[in-house]
């Protein structure tokens, strides 16, 4: 599944070919993949800008009317023009020939472009409604501090403290505690600060808080710099996923060496998913409980 980096690598993408160009045309191919189900409300319309909330990314519409996408598993977007980019899920279709089996809506571009929302297993989306409306969606409105805005420290702070008891990578994947961290970034952003996925919030110091913050915010900045998912790294099907995921210090890698100690990576339960963790560099630490050292 796309993550914020791969997102924000997407955002990037349309902003530096989308963004100021018309909408000559819109197919919709797949229905339930285009909300209100008719390409003709973006036809004639210039893309005024590219923003992102989370996962979810919009594009500004000059006729008062706002694109929200949504990658969900396996969408992808991808432009093929004087310039080839793609972007999101990584599968052949970032490379191949298009439209394919997984295109489900095409964008005519004023400049001969196109712009082509892939999806092969059809839960994402784009929804076309007025900029108004977009604001007041529920789901965006109850999302904490962008991780990677100048200072989401004292509004992550203030959310996580509301989940004392809970375990932290519950807390760190609430998206109304900080938006857009999901399982790979918070297995890497507590190894970086040396925290166990399983440690209660009250057992955990501001510092260490902040710390897996910050590890969060620098794992996905470096991963925005190798591209997130994109076409510049995606290679083929057969297992090759280019940069994909390189950037990972103990996601999917159990039974390989902790980069910082050399013992070994475990894969276990917690909050519910698979976590990834080096038992040496991560103790279980019970400040406030019964046994606490
Ligand atoms: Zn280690």
């Amino acid at each position: 599944m796309p993550e914020l980096p791969e997102v924000e690598t997407v955002r990037r993408g349309l902003e530096r070919l989308v963004v100021g160009r018309r909408i000559e045309r819109c197919r919709v191919l797949t229905a339930k993949s285009f909300s209100p189900g008719d390409g003709a409300v973006v036809e004639g319309a210039v893309v005024t800008g590219a923003r992102r909330r989370a996962k979810l990314l919009a594009l500004d519409l000059d006729n008062g009317l706002v694109l929200l996408v949504h990658l969900k598993m396996t969408g992808q977007l991808v432009v093929r023009g004087r310039e080839s980019w793609g972007a999101g899920h990584p599968s052949d279709s970032l490379v191949d020939a298009l439209p394919d089996r997984s295109t489900r809506v095409i964008f005519d571009l004023d400049d001969g472009s196109r712009l082509f929302f892939n999806d092969q297993r059809k839960f994402g989306w784009m929804r076309c409604l007025p900029a108004a409306d977009a604001a007041e969606l529920e789901f965006v409105k109850r999302l904490g501090p962008e991780p990677l805005d100048a200072n989401p420290w004292p509004e992550f702070r203030r959310r996580a403290r509301r989940h004392e008891r809970a375990v932290v990578k519950a807390v760190i994947l609430d998206q109304s505690v900080v938006a857009g961290i999901g399982n790979i970034y918070a297995d890497e952003a507590l190894w970086a600060a040396r925290v166990h996925p399983s440690s209660r919030v009250a057992d955990l110091s501001d510092r260490k808080l902040r710390a897996i913050l910050d590890a969060a915010r620098a794992v996905m900045e470096e991963s925005i710099e190798l591209g997130g998912s994109t076409d510049r790294n995606y290679v083929d099907a057969e297992g090759k996923r280019g940069a994909y995921l390189d950037f990972a210090k103990v996601f999917r890698r159990e039974g390989q060496a902790c980069p910082r100690c050399g013992g070994a990576i475990v894969k276990t339960r917690v909050a519910g998913r698979g976590t990834h963790l080096c038992p040496r560099c991560q103790r279980l630490r019970r400040a406030s409980g019964p046994g606490s050292a």
